[in-house]
Order: structure tokens, then sequence, then C-alpha cells
């Protein structure tokens, strides 16, 4: 993923006041090979590299950010920005019911969508929805959406498989509008290729039922060919917005940019799991994130602007670059990043912390911290300097000293040795491994 190809360029563009057009150049090689890797449409990829790095160049870098930090916020934002930048919501009628109308090739999600969709919208607006049959050709797809009404214990509208999409669809609003429900949401069929008789036949039931939001069910996993779907049911159906699917898989997502660039509808929600819960709204930060695939690295930037104090960050983080982090520092930057929230929640933005082990063990409560500073400021003034002096015996003498047991003496000093890590990760995003610590 990107964060590993991007170490190396942000590394070497440690300390310097200035983004260069060098510099630039070489982190938009690797951005550009990423966003290719997650799938994104070359051409979308092209015209991105190109306004990131003119963007990007001459401007100064923040006190608290490396350059390479700062180009990877830059990338982000775009990203984000090309995603449509907030949250897109569904369009309501002024005058219930509100109709919804999916669509989309077979096998996408559009059934499991339509159930999650009815559910989120009891659930989140306390409305009333009317979940509608109009698949009426592949084999039990009516029965699979009653069995979802029943597990939803949600009304289904259906009139069997021998009466048209067109007169369900009527049919079904009026029986809506009759019964007072908020919305209609019409389960369309798909075939497994776009084809003329689809469309048509999707044209005359979005006459009938003049829907606020057709919504184009996407499989993520296809990547580019959801692209090409999207274009195709743009282009007959003019869709209101896009629900992609399926981004519980290890896709990328590069689709998710693709197909807004390309077809400029907004994606409203994506499908987590095949659980009736398993639909979130999207948020273009959270997709550009993934795409990048830089865990949350953007919050933990931003956090760490908003609250550490931008001189002693970046006295500490000379400090971090030879090592000479000491006890009091650990102190200090406890309390800083206790500011900023839990710790294993920091912690857990980090791209590859997450899978570290003890950081589970790590948020430290009021106090917790009581007792590290009592620990500490049992050291010595060398010992807070020089860690390694911290044989069995001075760490028994510690402990009696705090009146901390001496195994939490020894997991500070282990604390003390992740928190070094940690950090090195904050400032330079990972880099190269650091020395071995000698108390590991
Ligand atoms: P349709 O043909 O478009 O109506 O697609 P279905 O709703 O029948 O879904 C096809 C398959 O995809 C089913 O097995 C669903 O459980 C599965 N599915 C739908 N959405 C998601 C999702 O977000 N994640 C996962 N993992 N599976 C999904
Ligand atoms: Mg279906």
């Amino acid at each position: 993923g990107l964060s590993e190809r991007l170490q190396n360029t942000i590394q070497r563009m440690r300390g310097k006041g200035k983004i260069s057009e060098a510099d630039v150049k070489e982190m938009m090689r690797e951005v550009r090979l990423a966003l290719l890797e997650a799938d994104v449409n070359f051409k979308v990829v092209k015209n991105f590299v190109k306004t990131v790095g003119e963007r990007a160049i001459g401007q100064d870098v923040m006190s608290s950010l490396t350059p390479g930090q700062q180009v990877v916020k830059i990338v982000n934002e775009e990203l984000t920005d090309l995603m449509g930048g907030e949250e897109s919501k569904l369009t309501m009628s002024t005058q219930p019911p509100t109709v919804l109308m999916m669509v989309g090739l077979q096998g996408a999600g559009k059934t499991t969508t339509t159930g999650k969709l009815a559910s989120l919208l009891r659930k989140k607006y306390n409305k009333k929805p009317l979940l509608v049959a109009a698949d009426v050709y592949r084999p039990a797809a009516i029965q699979q959406l009653e069995t979802l009404g029943k597990q939803l214990d949600m009304p289904v509208f259906s009139m069997g498989d021998q009466v048209s999409p067109v007169e369900i669809a009527k049919k079904a609003i009026e029986h809506a509008k009759a019964e007072h429900l908020d919305y209609v949401l019409i389960d369309t069929a798909g075939r497994l290729h776009v084809d003329e008789a689809l469309m048509t036949e999707l044209v005359e039931v979005k006459e009938i039922a003049k829907p606020d939001d057709i919504l184009l069910v996407v499989d993520a996993m296809t990547g580019q060919d959801a692209v090409n779907v999207a274009q195709n049911f743009n282009e007959t159906l003019e869709l209101t917005g896009v629900v992609l699917t399926k981004l519980d898989g290890d896709t990328r997502g590069g689709a998710a940019l693709s197909i807004r660039s390309v077809t400029g509808k907004p994606i409203k929600f994506v499908g987590m799991g095949e659980k009736l819960d398993a639909l979130e709204p999207f948020h273009p930060d959270r997709m550009a994130s993934r795409i990048l695939g830089m865990g949350d690295v953007m919050s933990l930037i931003e956090k760490a602007q908003a609250n550490v104090d931008e001189e002693k960050a970046m006295e500490l983080a000379n400090k971090m670059k030879d090592n000479s982090m000491t006890f009091d520092d650990f102190l200090e930057q406890l309390q800083q990043v206790k500011q900023m929230g839990p710790l294993d929640d920091l912690l857990k933005m980090i791209p590859g912390m997450n899978k570290m082990k003890g950081v589970e063990n790590m948020s430290i409560d009021d106090k917790q911290m009581a007792h590290i500073e009592a620990i500490i400021k049992s050291m010595t003034t060398k010992e807070r300097t020089d860690p390694t002096l911290l044989n069995a015996s001075r760490r028994r003498r510690i402990a009696t000293g705090s009146g901390r047991p001496v195994q939490e003496v020894n997991k500070l000093v282990k604390q003390f040795d992740e928190m070094k890590k940690m950090m090195k990760q904050m400032s330079g995003m990972g880099g190269k491994k650091g020395k071995k610590n000698p108390l590991a």
C-alpha cells in the first residue's frame, strides 16, 4: 500500500521548510501507483496527480508536520474533494411517500441493500418503509425480499411474477399512500450485463414511479467494470446516487473514486457486510484513507496538529531522531497524548500499530497516570535519561520508592519503549526500523 511505498520518500523529505518540486515528483509517482493499484481509472489518476502536484509544490510546511505528512494531507484532501467532500443524503419528498428505485446488475446487492436501507430509515429516522418486489425475473427474487421483510418485520408489496414491474410499482405507490407509509423502496431486476430490454423496462418504471432517488447498486469488488456499469446506467436513467456494496471485502475501493469522477453522481451509502445493519453513509474522507491504504492516519495528523504544542513536538521529533527521548519527555508526552483522547484509540489509527502486540493494554486513565508519575519521579535523573541503566535492583528500588509493584515498573519501561516506537511513527509515519531497544 501507499503507506509502505511512501516511507522512504517521507524519510528523505524530513526537516525541510518547503516542499520541493523533486520531492513532489517522487511522492506523486508513488501516489499514482497506489491509486492504480486500488483500481482507480487511469484518466482519473492522471488528472488527480497533476492537481495535487501543482498544489503541493512550494507550499510551506506546517511546523507540526513533516513535509511528507503534509503532501499526504494534500493528497487526502483532494481525494476527499473528488469524492464529493461531504456526505450526500437521500432526497426526501415533501409529499410522502418518498420513492427510491434500486437498480443495478444481478448479484450487485440490490435486494439486500433495499432491506438494509429500509431498516436504516426506520431505525434512524423513524420512517415507515414499504419494500416492493419488482424483480419478476430472477427465480425466488420475490421470496428473497419477502424473507427480508419478515426478518425486519416490515411490509413487502408483491404481485407475483406474472405482472409487469411497471404495474407493480404503480400499485405499490398507491398502496403506500393508502397505508400512510413514508417510503417506497422498489427492488428491480438486474441482468448479468447491461442490456437494452432491461434499460427500457427500468425507464418505464421510472416514468411511472417518479422516484426521488434512483440508486445504482454496484459491487465494489468489480473495480473498473463498476465504472462502466455506472456510466451506462447513468446515461439511460440519470441516477441520483450510488450504493457501493461489499466494501467489507479486501477491495481498496478505487471504484468509488472513479465512479464519482466519471459519472459525477455521489456515492450515498456503502455496504459493509451481508447482515441487515451493515449499511453506512458514505464518508469521502474515510474512503480516501482507505484508497491510500493509510488507515486513519489523516485523523491522527489532524489530532496531532490540533493538540500537540508545535515547538515541543519538533523538539521531541528531534530527540526521537537521535534516540534521546527521556522518561521526563515520556511523561510530558503521555500527558499531551492523553488530551488527544484515549491512547489506544490513537494507536489504532496508526497503520500497522493496531496489529502491534501490547497496544490493547496501553490505555491510560488518571489513576494510572498518577502511578506512572510516581514511578518516574522515583528514578534518578540519570536513569530517566538512560533507561538502559534500569537493571533489576534499580527497578526494585524504584518500585519501593514509588510504592508500586515491580511488575508495574517493568510494564512502564516496556510502555516507554512502545511509546518511543509510536512517536517515531507519528513523526515520520513509520520510517526505517529503529535501533533495537536494549530493554526489549
Ligand atoms: P441483487 O441480485 O442485486 O439483488 O443482489 P443480492 O441482494 O441478492 O445480493 C447478492 C449477494 O451479495 C448476496 O449473497 C448478498 O448477501 C451479498 N451482499 C450484498 N451486499 C453485500 C455487502 O455489502 N457485503 C457482502 N459481503 N455481501 C453483500
Ligand atoms: Mg435481487
